[in-house]
């Protein structure tokens, strides 16, 4: 037996595994759901027959989602994270290779390479938008195009009319809004125009369930079709879809999280304004080479290299996670001036 180079060429599973008190590394929300919510979800879990397998398409969560979004669940594909989905995502169309705009989520150009497909990368531009027309011109033979708005690790979000260039190219996008609740902006209404648009979207993030493992997907029932023809039957279990449930019952106090967030994120920026990028999402991107500093503070954030080589992704957290941050940071930059 041999393991293929391909594989070891990918990077070892990386977490910083150590005693790090504030964590501020994975772009979770830092709020865990109240326990009268979980209560709720304990109630549904009662009902469920833990010794029978979950519906084979997920219809309880995609009815859900749909009813939520006033769509039909036919509009609905439902994964094992939204992580899941790229997977099947990466192979889903015809083409010669997949399209991805670095720096952006590595998994489009994992999952693509894990599947032997190419990849074709078109780069954001300087500042840090796509270049529609540029994706447009490599779209023809793609089988599909992945676009994060907001991005991943950037944080801003991709403007309409750069997203609908390549929308009009006819070609499959992916359109990754895993942190559309703290944008306040989403197209995913455009499903309705665009039958080459497909939008995803988690629970991970704004929800909480960061645990529970739940993404999911609105685009033509074509498309939903044909992704279950693929997907593993039974990977989204009855009690991912009972908190699924809950969770969409409790928009409000999502809303009400996602502000407090928001004002956390805007205070840590107005700090370190010099230094800090504009954010649509729940972290921000910081040119400061504090990884290891922080690190010796307990706190973890997340590294980047390549382009963004010399900075640093940090998730908004608690205020007392943040206080901390802001401390260290000023530390950092006091230590490099005198040093
Ligand atoms: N898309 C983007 C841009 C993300 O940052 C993430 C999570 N880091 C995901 C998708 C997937 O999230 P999950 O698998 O937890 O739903």
């Amino acid at each position: 037996m041999r393991v293929r180079e391909l594989v070891k060429s990918f990077e070892p599973y990386r977490v910083e595994e150590g005693d790090y008190p504030v964590r501020l590394d994975k772009n979770e929300s830092p709020y865990d759901l109240p326990n009268w919510v979980k209560e709720e979800i304990f109630e549904e879990l009662r009902e469920l027959s833990f010794n029978r397998y979950p519906h084979i398409t997920s219809m309880p969560a995609r009815e859900a989602i749909a009813d939520f979004y006033g769509l039909s669940p036919e509009n609905v594909a439902v994964g094992n994270g939204g992580d899941e989905l790229i997977r099947y995502l990466v192979r889903l169309f015809e083409g010669g290779y997949v399209v991805t705009t670095p720096p952006t989520f590595s998994m489009y150009y994992f999952y693509a390479k894990l599947n032997g497909i190419p990849v074709l990368e078109v780069p954001l531009r300087e500042d840090f938008t796509i270049d529609g027309d540029a994706i447009a011109e490599k779209a023809g033979n793609a089988s599909a195009v992945f676009i994060a708005s907001p991005n991943n690790p950037t944080g801003n979000l991709q403007p309409e009319e750069e997203i609908v260039k390549v929308l009009d190219t006819g070609t499959a996008v992916v359109l990754d809004e895993a942190y559309a609740e703290f944008a306040g902006k989403t197209l995913w209404r455009l499903i309705e125009e665009y039958p080459n648009l497909i939008v995803l979207r988690t629970f991970s993030k704004a929800f909480s369930l960061a645990g529970v493992r739940a993404g999911y997907l609105l685009a033509n029932g074509e498309i939903v079709d044909a992704l279950y023809r693929v997907k593993s039957p039974f990977s989204v279990g009855v009690m991912t879809m009972a908190a699924v449930k809950v969770v969409l019952r409790h928009y409000d106090l999502v809303e009400r999280r996602v502000a407090k967030i928001i004002g956390e994120r805007e205070r840590i920026r107005r700090a370190f304004r010099e230094f800090t990028y504009p954010s649509d999402a729940n972290f921000l991107l910081m040119r400061l080479n504090a990884y290891e500093f922080l690190l010796g503070k307990g706190i973890a954030v997340r590294k980047l290299a390549g382009r963004l080589d010399g900075h640093i992704r940090v998730t908004v957290g608690r205020k007392w996670e943040n206080r901390k941050l802001i401390e260290a940071l000023r530390e950092f930059l006091e230590v490099r001036e005198c040093g």
